[in-house]
């Protein structure tokens, strides 16, 4: 498993079997990529979903006992739970298993590793694909949640070479457009295109929600506000991980936020029409010569 990237698994293992643990089962499915899927969730109701939905074939009572005899491991859970679920499954992986992981955050993951895998960090592959919904939960799991997004690898010093190219292979074989990055890059790119439109959007919902007529204004919302608040319905758990989790480059981007919207704010309360286009139209510019990798726009 080494030496060529090995595509066809023959038994999968998903820990947390939610909307990226399932979607991701079910495209390996549907590309005829994968043999047997045994899953493991935090909750019964969850398992018996998937069950039914055909994500996995057989339900394990613990993570531990999932990954035996797997050849990938994807762990998928929210990643505060990370930590605790390599912990679990360390000592129970095949010798050759990919242990691959979805989180939205990388360096605080690449540190749970560290701590827990030892010498297992060789089997180690961090992932983060960048595709998603606002929905959580196995219910929307979607075999072509991956098709033409980015996915991004961020390998360590002792991710060994053939895992990786596996990893590669896999996440082209489901559509999406294979990057690499450092954890840190990762971690501050996704602050500044993602976590901090995604806390933007949860504090303007929560100003609305929290002045007088609040209530009146919201259904008179347009377009505009639907696509500017889509993501505030994102999963409260899952992100209080992420913007947590990646604290120090989600602040960083708060405070360039900031500045900018006081530079509006300064032009606005001077009157100073000119500016106030010029502002804008450096958005607007640079808004219309956008160009998302994979040619869609990315989940988180
Ligand atoms: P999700 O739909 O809520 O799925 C997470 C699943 O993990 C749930 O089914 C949950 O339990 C299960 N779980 C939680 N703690 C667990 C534990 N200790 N052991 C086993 N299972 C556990 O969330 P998701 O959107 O798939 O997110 C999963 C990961 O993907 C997160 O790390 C997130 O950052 C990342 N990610 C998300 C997106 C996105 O747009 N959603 C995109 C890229 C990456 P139950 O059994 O109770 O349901």
């Amino acid at each position: 498993m080494t030496d060529t990237p090995a595509l066809y698994v023959p038994r999968l293992a998903v820990i947390g079997c939610g909307l990226i643990g399932g979607s991701f089962a079910l495209a390996l499915r549907a590309a005829g990529l994968v043999g047997e899927v045994v899953g493991h969730s935090a909750s019964p109701r969850t398992l018996e979903k998937a069950l039914a939905l055909g994500a996995i074939d057989r339900a394990a009572e613990s993570s531990a006992a999932a990954v035996a005899g797997a050849h990938l491991v994807l762990v998928s859970v929210p990643v505060s739970a990370t930590e605790s679920v390599l912990r679990a499954v360390r000592d129970g992986l095949e010798p050759e298993a990919m242990l691959m992981d979805v989180g939205s955050t990388k360096r605080d993951v690449v540190d749970a590793a560290r701590r827990v895998l030892r010498d297992r960090l060789r089997n180690f592959v961090p992932a983060h694909p960048i595709a998603g919904k606002e929905m959580a939960g196995i219910s929307h799991a979607d075999a072509r949640l991956f098709q033409g997004r980015p996915a991004i690898l961020t390998p360590i010093a002792q991710t060994d070479p053939g895992l990786l190219r596996g990893a590669e292979a896999i996440w082209s074989a489901l559509g999406a457009q294979v990057r690499q990055m450092s954890p840190e890059n990762h971690d501050a790119t996704f602050a500044a295109v993602s976590h901090l439109p995604h806390l933007l959007a949860f504090a303007y919902f929560n100003a609305m929600l929290g002045q007088p007529a609040g209530q009146d204004y919201l259904p008179m919302g347009g377009s505009g506000f639907r696509d500017f608040t889509r993501i505030a319905a994102s999963d409260p758990q899952v992100w209080r991980d992420i913007l947590s989790t990646n604290r120090e480059e989600v602040l960083k981007q708060c405070l360039r936020f900031r500045h900018a919207l006081d530079a509006f704010e300064h032009v606005i309360r001077g009157g100073n029409l000119e500016a106030l286009e010029g502002l804008i139209r450096v958005a607007s510019e640079g808004r219309s010569h956008w160009q998302p990798l994979g040619g869609k726009t990315a989940g988180r």
